[in-house]
């Protein structure tokens, strides 16, 4: 039988809720509406469910007694990754590491992290996507390139799409920055309102910034003309509903993110501006929002005698370093692809419970591994968009393999 309907892709922190899928006998053959990454996204199920132990390949209770037994038998274990977890796993797993006095951490303490923190203390104001689209009239990409990242964020929300008061949609009501090291996909799209600027430039460019929006003469140690700055300045301060979206690229050039707050505060002194974090994986949001409800922090805690401690030791990269950690438990995330390989071969002294439905380096080096079902096409579940909207997806398709939740419940109760 041939299903039409619609389903959230959770391939990226857009979590695009119009996608229409074809499928037929589990196997998604054609996806509509997604772009080329939610397409591979959406098509990624498969029915086969691994298990193993070491090598060798086992049933689903003795992987998940042997993963019992490893947490059992650690003093200190990290449980990481999440990003593409729905929000109930998330905090499953923030229960399993109060349950086993485990560090907790996920991969936005080496990402923008510090910045959604920023956003739930209300440091800065921010708005939804839906906001973006139906009001917005200045965005600025800096240090990020949603083109490639996020393929639909320039054509469903921030610069093509009509909104309810921006009808005409585009360039004919919209201006759209590009303020990065490059020019990438998106500042091609900006055409002339790119402002390129050298690697760590950025504080720098904020303050000549500052500078020009109080009128006074903008000036940086690389020369950026003065009078571009000043037309920059004009068009930001002409804003009715203005929006900063903040990637990677500001937020590792910056030493620590005071410098934009003072940006905020200048721009909304002349005008009204909104930040939104780029925030990459579909629920890395969600991860953030779960443990700082319950702890007061977003990423790096490490849980002891009923108490949270809190600090850059209970990163994943520093535990690592420092080998304070005595098993981990990965979830959705290939440690050995993403961080130095120093670090990340730390791993290999400890136990490891990898679960993931792909095979990854992290996966082929566990020591108990469990295939799970890919969120959003074989699970279902809540997730936080990166503007913070909960959406709720649903599986397109059946499959053996259990949700991360499913797993991490079961290892739960036999604890
Ligand atoms: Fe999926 Fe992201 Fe593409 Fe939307 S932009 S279809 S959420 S990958």
């Amino acid at each position: 039988r041939m299903e039409k309907n619609y389903y959230v892709c959770t391939g990226c922190g857009m979590l695009c809720d119009d996608i229409e899928v074809e499928a037929e006998k589990n196997i998604v053959n054609k996806v509509y509406t997604a772009c080329r990454v939610g397409v591979a996204h959406m098509k990624e199920g498969t029915d086969n469910a691994v298990f193993r132990v070491g090598d060798k390949p086992v049933d689903e209770a003795t992987a998940v007694s042997e993963a019992v037994a490893i947490l059992k038998n650690a003093k200190n274990p990290l449980i990481f990754g999440l990003g593409t977890s729905s929000n109930e796993a998330q905090k499953l797993a923030i229960e399993l590491a109060k349950k086993t006095s485990a560090t907790l951490d996920d991969p936005s303490s080496f990402r923008l992290g510090s910045l959604v923190e920023a956003l739930l203390q209300n440091r800065f104001k921010t708005c939804t996507l839906d906001d973006v689209r139906n009001k917005a009239d200045v965005t600025i990409y800096w240090g990020t390139n949603p083109s490639d990242s996020h393929p639909r964020h320039l054509s469903k929300h921030s610069y093509f799409p009509r909104g309810k008061e921006k009808q005409r949609g585009w360039e004919e009501e919209r201006t759209a920055i590009a303020i990065d090291v490059r020019k990438s996909h998106t500042a091609k799209i900006c055409g002339n309102y790119f402002f390129e600027i050298p690697p760590g430039g950025d504080a720098e460019f904020i303050d000549a910034l500052i500078a020009a929006l109080s009128g006074k003469l903008p000036k940086t140690s690389y020369n950026f003309p003065p009078k571009r700055i000043l037309e920059l300045a004009n068009i930001l301060k002409g804003a009715k509903f203005g929006v900063v979206f903040v990637g990677l690229g500001l937020v590792y050039s910056l030493e620590n993110l005071e410098p934009l707050f003072r940006l905020m505060d200048a721009l909304n002194e002349k005008a009204n501006f909104h930040l939104i974090p780029m925030v990459g994986y579909s629920n890395t949001r969600g991860f953030n929002e779960n443990l700082f409800e319950e702890t007061g922090y977003v990423n790096s805690v490490k849980f002891e005698d009923g108490a949270v401690k809190h600090g850059p030791e209970y990163s994943i990269v520093e535990s690592l370093k420092a080998k304070t950690v005595d098993a981990a438990l990965i979830i959705g995330y290939d440690p050995f692809s993403s961080l130095p390989r120093s670090i990340a071969k730390n791993l290999l002294e400890i136990p490891v419970i990898s679960l993931n439905p792909f095979e990854t380096l992290t996966s082929r080096n566990a020591k108990v591994y469990i295939n799970t079902a890919v969120g959003g096409v074989e699970s279902g579940g809540t997730a936080t968009r990166m503007d913070g909207v909960k959406v709720d997806f649903k599986p397109v398709v059946e499959t053996k393999r259990l949700s991360d939740e499913a797993v991490l419940k079961k290892i739960m109760e036999a604890l």
